[in-house]
């Protein structure tokens, strides 16, 4: 074993002795933990279908609004890429947590579904999910199936078929609030978490950035699984910032 592997070790070991002495433990993730099933974070610039396009122009709410035929022609790109994906051994390892009874559930920032694809049973998706389009007129819901086969058929845009009104992803656009129920569901777990492990997020967007911050409030305690700095670097009782799924791998084989 070299010395970075046994450093690295350590941190895993020191994260399994968090998780069982933890009644209370919740998981907490973003982008970074969809990495290696080959979803670029698309807040790093240059990667992928984000390379030319302005995020936060094209996923905002107002361009939905005001220009839906546009914001489809992106957005059904962005769909396509991720329908194929499948989960890696990060969530993976994060639902044999919960198959062991070590963490309560997931909160995520992804609208990907790979957790629930690996097998995690309690997630709380906090950005939504691209598992279906709602009508804004009738509140119509459409399985992702029945949107990509509309997409697929023409016109572009998905509309419903009762308001001929364009639908729209199931998911927190830029400009939008967060889904309400699942923001205080999320806040619950935080603040009675007595452990909060975070994986792959820079923890720097709001509300969800300031979760570990209740959990810390309340007396928990934080791990990180992340790369690059977070606000939480110094409030961490350990950080793991090699590759997710390798860490994560390392975790449950020190259980
Ligand atoms: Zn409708």
């Amino acid at each position: 074993m070299t010395t970075s592997q046994a450093v690295a070790s350590a941190g895993a070991a020191r994260v399994a002795e968090l998780l069982q002495r933890s009644d209370r433990a919740v998981v907490l993730t973003g982008a970074g933990v969809s990495v290696p099933s080959g979803i670029p974070d698309f807040r790093t610039p240059g990667t992928g279908i984000w390379e030319k396009v302005d995020p936060m122009e094209v996923a905002h709410i107002d361009a939905f609004r005001s220009d839906p035929d546009r914001f489809w022609g992106f957005y059904s790109q962005r769909f396509a890429s991720l329908v194929d994906k499948r989960p890696n051994p990060a969530h993976e390892a994060i639902a044999e947590l919960e198959r062991r009874g070590l963490v309560r559930g997931v909160i995520t920032q992804n609208v990907d579904r790979l957790h629930r694809a690996a097998g995690s049973r309690r997630v709380i998706e906090v950005h939504g999910s691209i598992d279906r389009c709602v009508c804004p007129e009738c509140g119509g819901r459409f399985e992702l199936d029945r949107v990509l086969e509309m997409i697929a058929e023409g016109p572009a845009t998905p509309e419903c078929p009762s308001c001929i009104t364009p639908l729209k992803p199931d998911v927190v656009l830029f400009g939008e609030l967060l889904p309400e129920a699942a923001m205080a569901e999320a806040h619950a777990l935080a603040s009675e978490a007595d452990l909060m492990v975070c994986v792959g997020s820079s923890l720097e967007v709001y509300p969800v950035a300031s979760l570990p911050g209740v959990t810390l409030a309340a007396g928990g305690r934080i791990a990180l699984v992340t790369q690059g700095r977070t606000p939480y670097d110094g409030d961490a009782e350990v950080k793991l910032d090699g590759d997710v799924a390798d860490e994560l791998h390392a975790v449950v084989a020190a259980l």
